[in-house]
């Protein structure tokens, strides 16, 4: 199949290029960027008022399989991946059982090689059922046919500073990165909120800046001793964003992540107590907000990342306090990334690209995500209007859960089509599943 996409505005951080173009996609790649390009026998796309970028590239996606496919399997993750824009996902290792293993990463790599609607890209757990005592096989994932570069016990941070130490030399050895869900459990254990006014208020147990901003500061030390990448996967305090700006000016291998609900919400969303509000970590005060945005905007963290974690309704709907912490967002990125920093003014249009797609190949290594496009590239592209209005209906999510604090809201830009090594997974804003399974 061929696709011409006609007088789309391409926006390509990686090549820097914003202008009006024509894009001709053949087979599975780009084999034309120009204007006044002719169809010949392609499927013309007409982009006028469209954007065209490189396809969006998430590090932080929980897939629930294998062990909970009611939830969410990897054929539907991959799905509102596309529906999101996405092209590629980095699967969290918190599944049951645990990808701990090669076998189990080259179960979930070949999961989504069959689902064929985006790069399925498996992290492997730190250590073993990420009971955070014994490292895991680290060389055994990163050589397998999944070639796992990103391991974390996320979830969970890892508790004891030797391990962290033993995992970060074992991994330098191959470039591994270790990405940290920084907690100090002893800080955080019985927590449902920010620790604060808000949580004094609704009686709820908090959880303190502090249990995130120790561990972000030990790892960085522990990185700076051993020399290994490291990754702090969604920043939520205005702590954490200091000790990575400190970081990289420094020159440590340092890079970060940060959630559309973390630069979109704030503790205030918990006060109806709204189960859907509960995440891990937890919504923080207007202060750590911006201080995401303003991290986000001069680079400090690298990445928006969704954290997208599906869970079922009878477990969501229930009393906040018993309600398992997440939310999906691989649906609600975009336009959550176009209306709360693009449309104020906080990111250009190319830099929330940069963050959503460059970036994000970038520090997994994926040659054939995040641009350039140009001919001769893996045509992963993203086409999406930037000013459409729509309001956010969970119960037309592709995802199979529902858990959004996000239903009934208004947002600002909106995914038309999306392809994937030159197939078109998304077709006017509805996915193609059927036809690639
Ligand atoms: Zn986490």
């Amino acid at each position: 199949m061929s696709y011409l996409i006609k007088g789309g505005r391409l926006i390509d951080p990686a090549s820097g290029r914003d202008e009006v173009v024509d894009v001709l996609i053949e087979d599975r790649a780009i084999t034309e960027v120009g204007t006044d390009l002719k169809p010949g026998s392609a499927d013309v796309i007409d982009a006028g008022g469209h954007i065209i970028a490189p396809g969006l590239v998430d590090l932080h996606t929980h897939v629930r399989e294998p062990g909970r496919e009611d939830e969410e399997t990897i054929a539907t993750a991959s799905a509102a991946a596309a529906a999101g824009g996405y092209t590629a996902i980095c699967t969290m290792p918190n599944t049951d059982p645990v990808a701990d293993s090669a076998a189990i990463v080259e179960k979930v790599w070949a999961l989504g090689r069959e689902a064929g609607l985006v790069d399925v890209i498996p992290a492997g757990a730190l250590t073993r059922g990420l009971a955070g005592e014994k490292m895991s096989d680290l060389g055994e994932m990163s050589g397998s046919i999944a070639g796992v570069k990103m391991f974390t016990d996320d979830g969970h941070g890892v508790q004891d500073a030797l391990l962290a130490r033993r995992a970060m030399e074992y991994l330098v050895a191959f470039d591994g990165i270790y990405a940290e869900h920084c907690e100090v459990e002893a800080l955080a254990r019985g927590g449902h909120m920010h620790e604060g006014d808000r949580s004094l208020k609704l009686g709820l147990r908090g959880i303190p800046a502090a249990a995130e901003e120790l561990m972000a500061a030990r790892d960085i030390a522990l990185a700076r001793l051993t020399g290994c990448r490291l990754h702090l996967l969604h920043v939520s305090t205005a702590g954490t964003v200091k000790l990575i700006r400190e970081a990289k000016a420094e020159g440590l291998a340092v890079t970060a992540e940060a959630t559309p609900h973390h630069f979109t919400l704030t503790d205030e969303a918990l006060e109806d107590y709204d189960p859907n509000a509960k995440v891990n970590p937890p919504l923080r005060p207007e202060a750590d907000r911006e201080a995401i945005i303003a991290g986000l905007a001069d680079g400090t963290i690298d990445a928006i990342a969704t954290d997208h974690a599906p869970h079922a309704l009878e477990e969501k709907d229930q009393e906040l306090s018993y309600a398992p912490p997440g939310l999906v967002g691989l649906e609600t990125a975009l336009a959550l990334t176009l209306s709360e920093l693009v449309a104020p003014g906080h990111l250009t249009l190319t830099q929330a690209i940069e963050r959503m797609s460059v970036a994000p190949a970038r520090i997994l290594g994926l040659e054939a995500q995040g641009g350039p496009i140009e001919a001769g590239r893996p045509a992963n592209l993203v086409v999406f209007h930037p000013g459409n209005k729509w309001t956010v209906d969970p119960s037309t999510f592709a995802s199979k859960s529902r858990n959004t604090p996000f239903g009934g809201r208004e947002v600002t830009g909106q995914v038309r089509h999306t392809f994937y090594y030159g197939r078109r997974t998304v077709n006017e804003g509805v996915v193609e599943t059927g036809a690639f399974v």
